[in-house]
């Protein structure tokens, strides 16, 4: 069994859930994981936002207007009008559900319910579309499946019960369709998994489940060894180890949520990124291995603060980094790289939220220079220590680069570079000149 999850954009339609229906029916009997149709949970915020400050009438505008929508896709996706009838039956009840919030307290307990409306709606038209088609299909509630515990974690071992109960006792069915994103807490209150949280659930149930696969279809063929916005002929890379694609993940290449990487690489269960577009490419496949001694690819961030702290007071004492981390942790700001010397430490952050209070407070403890828009050049692939030339290679493609920061070790899959933004692509276009 596998698990089958489509990202908002793959069911953004009626022709683009009839496409996914045409590529789960494919005979085998596995688990569908869907988002809501894509902009849903983003008006879902937006309603929110307005319920918050009060303003019933911007929430319900909205509202109004989604429903409207959710009615023109019904009306395309079923062909009987019995169909049409529960498909737009439901959608009303949901909507109906929403707009009751609009006289009511409203506190981030009344959001969640509402920013689960979207996957419940889209999992419900889904199935009706497969029984429309015939097919004995079976809509597992999220909801009485994934739960999280008292610290906001999966609690595995009741995800892992509740899917098995609920597959025993449906073992007749063709196919199995259940919500992303969506949960309840530990105190049995609707919750979710944080935005982009579909590729989690997934994966948490391709753990669950003990899956032989866990697919993840989106409208990109697999991660790319270069960002295809800046260089042209980027190809998918066939295969990656968890920990090379959990670099590329934080580092910009975004088709998998970061989250996603980890119940699937301690169950070892293999992700593997298809396209919804090109059913019949190979995609990229995420295991436990990696290409030995392959330098894999080359992704960016940017938006990036490099704050450096210079100190005679560091030479020979200890405490110094801990005294200099706890400022960042007291504004909740998380260090992405890091080098040091004898006499300075530079680091690097992504949320310049807290930077002047950070500064004020870092000058305590030493000379502080602070450089912006930069970019952290990340490259990913086998580098353990031993093999020797990767380093080389990297580095001469970025000759003519000026480079702020290097970092290397930290992990066996990655050497990072800081650079300013504007020499980005000229970075990333070497890059991949050099490497690939
Ligand atoms: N629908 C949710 C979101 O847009 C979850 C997801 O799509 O993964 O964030
Ligand atoms: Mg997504």
């Amino acid at each position: 069994m596998k698990v089958m999850k489509f990202g908002g954009t793959s069911v953004g339609s009626a022709q683009r859930m009839k496409e996914v229906a045409r590529l789960v029916c494919n005979g085998e009997k596995n688990l569908v994981v869907l988002s809501a149709m894509s902009g849903t949970t983003n008006q879902l915020v937006e309603i929110s936002d307005y319920l918050y400050k009060k303003n019933a009438i911007g929430a319900l505008e909205i509202v109004n207007k989604m429903e409207a929508n959710y009615y023109k896709v019904i009306d395309e996706l079923y062909t009987k009008e019995e169909f049409k009838q529960l498909g737009r039956e439901t959608v009303k009840k949901h909507f109906d559900y929403i707009r009751t919030f609009a006289n009511e307290i409203f506190t981030v307990f009344e959001e969640k319910i509402i920013l689960a409306q979207g996957e419940l709606m889209s999992t419900a038209m889904f199935n009706y579309y497969l029984q429309e088609q015939g097919v004995k299909s079976v809509l597992i509630p999220a909801l009485e499946i994934l739960k999280t515990d008292k610290n906001g974690e999966p609690d595995t071992f009741f995800i892992q019960n509740e899917l098995e109960k609920w597959l025993t006792d449906t073992a007749d069915a063709e196919l199995w369709i259940t919500q992303g994103y969506i949960c309840r807490n530990f105190y049995g209150e609707i919750d979710n998994l944080q935005r982009g949280g579909s590729d989690y659930t997934a994966s948490l149930l391709g753990a669950a489940g003990k899956m032989e696969e866990i697919q993840i279809w989106t409208d990109i063929d697999g991660i790319h060894n270069n960002d295809p916005r800046f260089v042209e002929n980027t190809k998918p890379i066939p295969s990656l180890h968890f920990d090379e694609a959990a670099e590329l993940a934080y580092f910009g290449a975004k088709i998998l949520h970061p989250t996603c990487i980890l119940p699937a690489k301690l169950a070892n269960i293999p992700v593997r990124l298809l396209d919804t577009m090109i059913p019949d490419a190979p995609g990229t496949i995420i295991l436990n291995e990696c290409r030995p001694h392959k330098i894999e690819a080359v992704a960016a961030k940017d938006n990036i603060t490099a704050i450096k702290i210079k100190s005679g007071r560091m030479l020979l004492a200890y405490g110094f980094l801990r005294k200099v981390f706890e400022i960042f942790e007291s504004y909740q700001t998380s260090i992405d790289m890091i080098t040091t010397s004898e006499v300075g430490v530079s680091v690097t952050i992504d949320n310049a939220k807290h930077l002047d209070e950070i500064v004020n407070d870092l000058k305590k403890f030493g000379t502080v220079t602070v450089d912006g828009d930069m970019s952290i050049i990340c490259v990913v692939g086998d580098m353990n220590y031993e093999n020797i030339g990767f380093q080389d290679k990297v580095v001469s493609a970025l000759k003519d680069i000026s480079i702020r920061m290097i970092s290397y070790g930290g992990s066996n899959y990655n050497i990072s570079f800081l650079i300013k933004s504007d020499d980005k692509q000229k970075a990333l276009v070497a890059l991949s000149k050099s490497l690939f």
